[in-house]
């Protein structure tokens, strides 16, 4: 599933647009479908943030998944996309009251400070409501297993115990916790030990309350390929360890729901982003492809140069989702068949960091040829800033499970 897209329709809509996303419903579907096989026991959670497209949404939704909102816009996009907002767990720092006010009925707000904690209390007070609501925690183990470290999200872990111990909020019930700390981990002893964690964490948190949690929200984590070398999940392997660990916790506690969100996992590699060559040139003995809608229409390659071309020892730490590594993207140039040649791909905008790769080796592109750049289904057209130079920005395009194309 790798890396693979479906050509002909590629070739087809490029007789329509000159630059547009496709994002394949097949292979979303298949890729929900192999995740639930392996989790039986484990909910998921769709992040909103990473392809919030209405189609996408509704298939992701169909196939049993709830909604990881981080704002209010996505809990508006994920109620019109066909969930209930019992489906719908809203988890970001700073939320405004009027942020609280619009999803206070219609998600799962998670309180990610102790402030919001009296934001909620005071809003739902008003409202005449007891609101079930989580709590965003900062574990006081690391990913990896390490201790702790300060944090922008949650509320510490001895805070949030003693809390759960001692605050008394007439409006609201702790229904749930919820801890992310990572995103693209592609190494599955590092991710079941985490998820083991958190449900370490859970029996502490647990211990403070009389009534079971209503749910455990583990987070994501889950990475997927983007080098060509990159070694896949191993996701038999950690739905193995996950579901043992789950039913040792539902063992002693049968009806707290485990949760794992999940946002590239199922849509990241099930989408490309094709543009076309504008023009070419020779420059002092290098040359250069110029491309439509690059780094103004999928930014992260652009962005990964930056980031190469600044980080002289090149010992990077991935920033997600902004960067996550050298040589993430694949260009493809489609149906061409020219020799081989060295060029800097780069984009039409008016500035110099408009670059997508620096002496890659490609077939001969020429003018009207279309190059399609991978890993593009998921951080991708939501990142890219589109309106900058007022160039007609992209379309996104769906693949039905019928094979059929629509915006
Ligand atoms: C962004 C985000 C995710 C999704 O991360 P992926 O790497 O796309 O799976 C999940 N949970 C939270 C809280 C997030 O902020």
């Amino acid at each position: 599933m790798f890396n693979v897209f479906d050509k002909e329709i590629v070739r087809d809509q490029a007789r329509y647009y000159d630059s547009f996303y496709l994002y394949d419903e097949r292979q979303i579907v298949a890729r929900i479908e192999e995740l639930k096989s392996h989790f039986p026991s484990v909910r998921f959670l769709y992040s909103v943030k990473c392809n919030p497209h209405a189609k996408v949404l509704r298939r992701v939704f169909a196939q049993g998944f709830g909604a990881d909102a981080a704002s209010a816009g996505e809990v508006r996009a994920a109620l019109a996309a066909g969930l209930s907002g019992d489906d719908i767990y809203y988890s970001a720092p700073g939320k405004t009251e009027k942020d609280i006010e619009s999803a206070i009925e219609s998600s799962v707000l998670i309180a990610d400070s102790i402030g919001e904690i009296e934001r909620i209390q005071a809003i739902a007070a008003r409202r005449n409501i007891v609101a079930d609501i989580g709590v965003r925690i900062n574990p006081s183990v690391s990913f990896d297993g390490g201790a702790g470290a300060s944090s922008k999200f949650g509320i510490d872990e001895v805070e949030a115990i003693t809390l759960a111990h001692t605050a008394h909020f007439p409006n609201i019930r702790l229904a749930g916790i919820h801890v992310h700390l990572r995103s693209q981990e592609l190494n599955a002893d590092v991710l079941s030990s985490y998820y083991e964690n958190v449900l370490r964490l859970a029996r502490r948190v647990q211990g403070s309350l009389a009534k079971p949690l209503a749910f455990v929200n583990m987070g994501s984590g889950m990475g997927i390929p983007y080098a060509a070398d990159d070694k896949p999940l191993d996701i038999g392997k950690l739905g193995e360890a996950v579901q043992e660990a789950v039913s040792v916790f539902q063992n002693e506690f049968p009806s707290t729901q485990i949760i794992i969100e999940t946002g590239r996992y199922v849509v990241g590699n099930a989408g490309v982003y094709a543009t076309k060559v504008t023009d070419r040139k020779l420059s002092c003995g290098k040359s250069y492809v110029i491309l439509a809608n690059t780094l103004n229409g999928f930014i992260r390659p652009s962005l990964s140069c930056l980031v190469i071309d600044r980080s002289p020892d090149r010992h990077l730490r991935a920033s997600e989702p902004l960067f996550t590594s050298e040589s993430a993207f694949q260009f493809v140039a489609l149906d061409v068949a020219g020799p081989i040649e060295r060029v800097d791909l780069v984009g039409n905008l008016c500035t110099a960091a408009d670059v997508v790769a620096t002496d890659v080796l490609i077939p001969r592109l020429e003018v009207g040829d279309v190059v399609v750049m991978t890993n593009a289904g998921a951080y991708a057209a939501v990142l890219s800033p589109m309106q900058f130079s007022s160039h007609e920005p992209p379309v996104e395009l769906v693949v039905t499970l019928e094979g059929e194309v629509e915006k």
